[in-house]
């Protein structure tokens, strides 16, 4: 008989710290035990207890196509029955290059990488190296990976678990990240004033999605790019989790693409590995080559470019076409609504924050009257009814994101039968969350 989730969470919390190999897929802000996947397909994941649910997590983003999809896999296996690694460069990573910088063709130049964190910090690195400058600057809430520089006042599960950073980083490091709230052009311009000549870059999010969904206000990115501009700076947009997911041409499609500008620099993950560990840093040419071996900036990867990965993420972006986006969109709003109108019947005040397919729920009188527009209108918000609202919908056969502060993700997948399946499940969800107590 196979062993229960129960009975595996506790062997792995004493093998592993927290019983996880990342922190949110402990169930640490929801509480309760995380169910172990056995196994997903489509819109479905299926835990070792052998109960399925429909998924809004997606792999944190990836599951673009649904879980395994049958020509996804078949590239796999047929990429992995020519070998695992070869440390040499082969004909798949420069197709999924191209690939990448068809869609967003500002991308001049992409370096492959083998996660998002790999790719903000090398773009990181690149910003100091080009510009000989110090400081960075990133927003409140925004998260972009584990790197030491980044971590302060992150989003994702920095925000679940309620930390401010991380111990460990070291003072020295933290001195050079300027913190802002998001949304604030002004703090923006205050930054820029005080610190000017010696800001590298600013790095955000395209659009926010770790503190929840937070869309950036009409105009802010474009601000930002001025701003960084005429300081000598570089803008760093960071579309790991938007990138290829918001759009055939992630968030720059839809805003950068149609004002006629660009950012310096772009991270890209999840999507462009569909599944496997890929990412990207790509952007200016002249920017790009101060990369090694053209360039002083030195960035490597054992892994780097691996042809499976490159051969999932290839096989994904091919896929990846309007019909695609479009099924995103309209499940997306679809579920939305139906989000709106259970929470609507139950009185429970929210607001619906959403940009692109990406969306989420925050609770309480002052977002809905106000909206979110940075992280501390999210910590102020009701969010201890999340995880009532999150357990009655798992209990449904239906798996949220584990966080209040992480954003749902539909797939090509999520069908009729899918869509049906959360929204029977939604009414008991709102329930418990408009009877829940802080
Ligand atoms: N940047 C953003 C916007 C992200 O959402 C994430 C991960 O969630 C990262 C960077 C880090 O990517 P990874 O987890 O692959 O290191």
């Amino acid at each position: 008989m196979s062993p229960t989730n129960a009975e595996v969470f506790a062997h792995a919390q004493a093998v592993i710290p927290g019983g996880v190999s990342s922190p949110v897929r402990a169930y640490g802000s929801v509480g309760g035990t995380p169910p172990f996947v056995a196994s997903a397909r489509g819109a479905y994941v299926t835990d070792v207890e052998g109960r399925q649910y429909v998924d809004l997590v997606g792999s944190w983003g990836p599951a673009l196509l649904g879980h395994a999809h049958p020509e996804v896999v078949a590239a796999v296996q047929e990429a992995a029955a020519r070998g695992l690694s070869f440390g040499a460069p082969t004909t798949t990573e420069v197709e999924l290059v191209d690939a990448i910088r068809y869609r967003v063709p500002a991308a001049e130049l992409v370096r492959l990488v083998s996660t998002g964190t790999e790719a903000t910090m090398t773009a990181l690195r690149l910003a100091r190296g080009y510009t000989g400058r110090d400081l960075v600057v990133k927003f409140a809430g925004c998260y972009h990976g584990h790197v030491d520089a980044l971590l302060a006042q992150a989003g994702s599960g920095v925000a679940t678990l309620a930390l401010p950073g991380s111990a460990g980083v070291s003072s020295a490091v933290a001195a050079e990240t300027i913190v802002l709230p998001y949304n604030d052009v002004d703090a923006v311009r205050d930054a820029f004033a005080q610190h000017g000549p010696r800001i590298a870059a600013v790095i955000t999010e395209a659009a926010p999605a770790n503190m929840g969904v937070v869309p950036p206000a009409p105009g802010f990115n474009a601000e930002l790019r001025a701003l960084t501009h005429e300081h000598g700076a570089l803008l760093v947009q960071d579309e790991v989790l938007t990138g290829f997911r918001v759009g055939y041409s992630g968030w720059w499609g839809l805003e950068g693409l149609r004002e006629g500008w660009s950012p310096d620099l772009f991270t890209f993950g999840k999507v462009v590995g569909g599944g496997l560990p890929v990412a990207a840093v790509g952007g200016r040419r002249d920017v790009m080559r101060q990369l090694a071996p053209l360039g002083p900036v030195y960035q490597a990867g054992t892994l780097s470019g691996n042809p499976v990965a490159t051969a999932a993420g290839l096989a994904t972006l091919r896929l990846a076409d309007a019909d695609v986006y479009r099924h995103l969109d309209e499940t997306a709003a679809r579920l939305r609504e139906s989000v709106t109108k259970a929470l609507a019947n139950a009185g429970v005040p929210h607001a619906l924050q959403w940009a692109g397919s990406l969306f989420s729920v925050a609770f309480g009188d002052d977002v809905a009257e106000h909206g979110v527009r940075d992280y501390a209108d999210v910590q102020g918000s009701e969010h201890w009814r999340y995880a009532p609202f999150f357990h009655a919908l798992l209990d449904a056969g239906v798996s949220a994101p584990p966080s209040a502060f992480e954003a749902w993700f539909v797939s090509a997948a999520h069908d009729d039968e899918a869509l049906a399946r959360i929204e029977n499940a939604l009414p008991a969800a709102a329930q418990a969350a408009a009877e829940a107590t802080p």
